[in-house]
């Protein structure tokens, strides 16, 4: 019986395990179609600067319009992306896209701004990063000051050498790197000091209600990265409460559903106009 039994239970495992794979193989060749169909697209969220309440950047974030499921959030693809490697090729298209659009902003004649792009872990260590971003600007004729690039803590602290490089490579080149949901991850503080990083992204979860301890930690955050010559934003910015408790804070910009969810091209465009 227990022969059996065990026969059984690893008969279910097999199959479940190739259930998985196969929903994991068909999404994997609808995210490939995707790519060539241009089933891809950036929404925009504006970033303030609490100082003239400016517009000052745009967070590019990719949504996957689907023919039949309508748009599916990068939450749900991106990871699956990552595993596949398929990240390298939509990360590509990611960027040069954020780069022509904004640049296209900027000769419509709007006030110029950063266009931050997201970067998943593979595309960060890709050897040949540099030459991508470089790549991306020469086409598009945007300024490097006006592209910054989202990394993570766990990105950013590990393999302390060759990252070290990278990022003095970017900082050279004259792009922004920032760090994106800071205080989720492991920083080391001693790294946070040394690398050329230009801003820290504190994560929403921080500003969750703003109780005492979320306060302490916002707070924190903002001295420190002042005191590092950093500059900060808060993410998930919901509320005027919230806003306020930034601006007395001398936090230097934010972003969030209180001024604006992130928009496609035309609507971030009637935004800002
Ligand atoms: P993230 O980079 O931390 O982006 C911020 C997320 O918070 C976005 O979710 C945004 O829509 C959401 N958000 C903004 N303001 C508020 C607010 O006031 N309240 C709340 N509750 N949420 C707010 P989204 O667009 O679903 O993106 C999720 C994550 O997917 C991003 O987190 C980022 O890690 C990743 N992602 C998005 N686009 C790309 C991309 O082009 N490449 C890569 N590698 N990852 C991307
Ligand atoms: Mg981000
Ligand atoms: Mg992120
Ligand atoms: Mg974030």
């Amino acid at each position: 019986i227990i022969k059996e039994k065990q026969r059984n239970y690893y008969n279910l495992f097999d199959s479940s395990i190739s259930e998985n794979f196969r929903i994991m193989l068909t999404m994997e060749s609808e995210l490939r179609k995707a790519l060539k169909n241009g089933q891809f697209e950036l929404y925009y969220q504006p970033q303030k600067n609490l100082i003239d309440n400016e517009v000052v950047g745009l967070e590019a974030l990719i949504r996957w319009n689907h023919p039949d499921r309508g748009y599916i959030s990068p939450n749900k693809f991106i990871p699956l992306a990552e595993k596949t490697g398929l990240i390298i090729d939509i990360g590509d298209w990611v960027l040069m896209e954020a780069c022509r659009q904004n640049k296209e902003w900027q000769d419509k004649g709007f006030r110029p701004m950063t266009v931050s792009v997201n970067l998943s872990a593979k595309q960060f260590y890709q050897r040949n990063l540099l030459e991508k971003v470089e790549c991306a600007l020469q086409e598009t004729g945007l300024e490097p000051r006006y592209l910054e690039l989202e990394i993570t803590e766990s990105m950013a602290m590990a393999n302390e050498e060759e990252i070290l490089k990278t990022l003095h490579d970017l900082r050279k080149l004259g792009v922004l790197v920032s760090i994106d949901d800071f205080g989720t991850g492991y920083s080391s503080l001693k790294y946070l000091s040394i690398f050329p990083i230009s801003k820290l992204k504190i994560d929403k979860m921080f500003l969750n209600g703003l109780q005492r301890e979320n306060q302490a930690i916002v707070r924190s955050i903002i001295h420190m990265s002042h005191a590092l010559n950093m500059k900060v934003i808060a993410e998930g910015v919901e509320t005027i409460e919230q806003l306020n408790f930034l601006t007395n804070e001398k936090c230097d910009e934010m972003q969030g559903y209180y001024v604006s969810k992130p928009l496609p091209a035309d609507k971030l465009m009637e935004f800002l106009v």
